[in-house]
């Protein structure tokens, strides 16, 4: 298995500005990038504008060039929490070919695995538009790219506190790629409940894990093996992507969970054991939301410490594992028919 774990950020992602008090602010990245400074162990690779053939592999012609025309401008509104600045599209299509750098040098062999440090985030963009702070959805670009380099299955996991509805609509009918979500519910989008399972061919493919407010490491953790990992081994997935958001932090202004730096530690490793197990190792992490700075910090380090499959036995500092009882066994009813869990 090659050695090193890659990130890859660009300074002109933080020209992406979506206006004056918003939380998806550019010291998001910036705090990143001097922190990662003064990191040895990790490969740095340069991040590539992903192409107008590429993005269209997940959206609609008109939403791209919705977004190519707000190249310039110094303001343009997509909707109700997502507006561009002249610099946006350019870090748009940084954000989705930044994740397309690291699946690529993964495939190549190149490195072991690695994240992609970006802004604007993804998983909210659907189809045909962009929505809640993000214009392209990145990781579905990487998971469509991936099947298109003849990869067969590629599994998502999402633990951003927010469901990915653009990420889930675009694969819902897809039997190949396996969307797994853990988020606040309710919550914004709305969308993520249990009963959503995929549809079609896809039936089984959609795993929604809606947590109630509160939860936190033990929860997580506990939801992570006992449903989480068993539909993962089970898919056997050939390529593992991981929508890496840090608003669930009990620390987020926006969201009321619990997870604590421990928690994002166990679940990154628990990915990066499943890519170690069906997936040759293969692993890309993409950064989503996560709106505290110390927050986004601390938890990066803790994926890239599991990335390099560097142990930590860090407590679990939060939560109550019982309390997913019920989230459980709704879920593990809602999959009987498609897997033994
Ligand atoms: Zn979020």
């Amino acid at each position: 298995m090659p050695d090193g774990t890659a990130i890859v950020f660009d300074s002109r992602m933080l020209a992406h500005d979506p206006g004056r008090g918003h939380p998806e602010r550019p010291e998001r990245l910036r705090v990143l990038l001097d922190h990662l400074d003064r990191a040895r162990d990790l490969v740095p690779l340069g991040a590539r504008l992903a192409t107008e053939e590429e993005i269209a592999l997940v959206h609609a012609p008109g939403h791209i060039e919705r977004a190519a025309a707000s190249a310039g401008q110094s303001r343009v509104v997509f909707d109700p929490d997502t507006a561009t600045s002249a610099g946006s599209y350019e870090a748009a299509r940084l954000a989705a070919g930044s994740l397309l750098t690291v699946c690529d040098a993964v495939l190549a062999g190149e490195v072991r695995n690695g994240f992609a440090l970006v802004r604007p985030p993804g998983h909210h963009a659907e189809y045909d538009r962009a929505m809640g702070f993000c214009l392209f959805n990145n990781v579905a670009l990487a998971a469509a790219w991936l099947r298109a380099r003849g990869l067969r299955r590629v599994a998502i996991v999402d633990w951003d506190l927010h469901h990915g509805n653009g990420t889930q609509h675009l694969f819902e009918d897809d039997p190949d790629v396996l969307y797994v979500s853990a988020h606040q519910f309710p919550c914004y989008p709305g969308t993520g409940a249990v009963e959503e399972v995929g549809c079609g061919a896809g039936a089984g493919r959609t795993l929604n894990l809606p947590f109630p407010p509160g939860f936190g490491d033990e929860e997580y953790v506990r939801a992570f093996d006992e449903v989480v990992l068993p539909v993962c081994r089970a898919f056997a997935p050939d390529f593992v992507l991981v929508s890496a958001g840090f608003d669930c932090d009990a620390r987020d202004p926006l969201g009321q969970m619990r997870v604590s730096p421990a928690g994002f530690a166990r679940m990154a490793d628990a990915c990066r054991a499943l890519a170690e197990e069906t997936a040759g190792g293969r692993i890309a992490a993409v950064l989503e939301g996560g709106y505290d700075l110390s927050a986004i910090v601390e938890g990066v380090d803790e994926v890239l410490a599991a990335l390099r499959g560097e142990a930590r036995t860090l407590p679990l500092a939060t939560g109550d594992a019982r309390r997913a009882d019920r989230v459980l066994a709704r879920v593990r009813a809602a999959h009987a028919p498609y897997w033994a869990l």
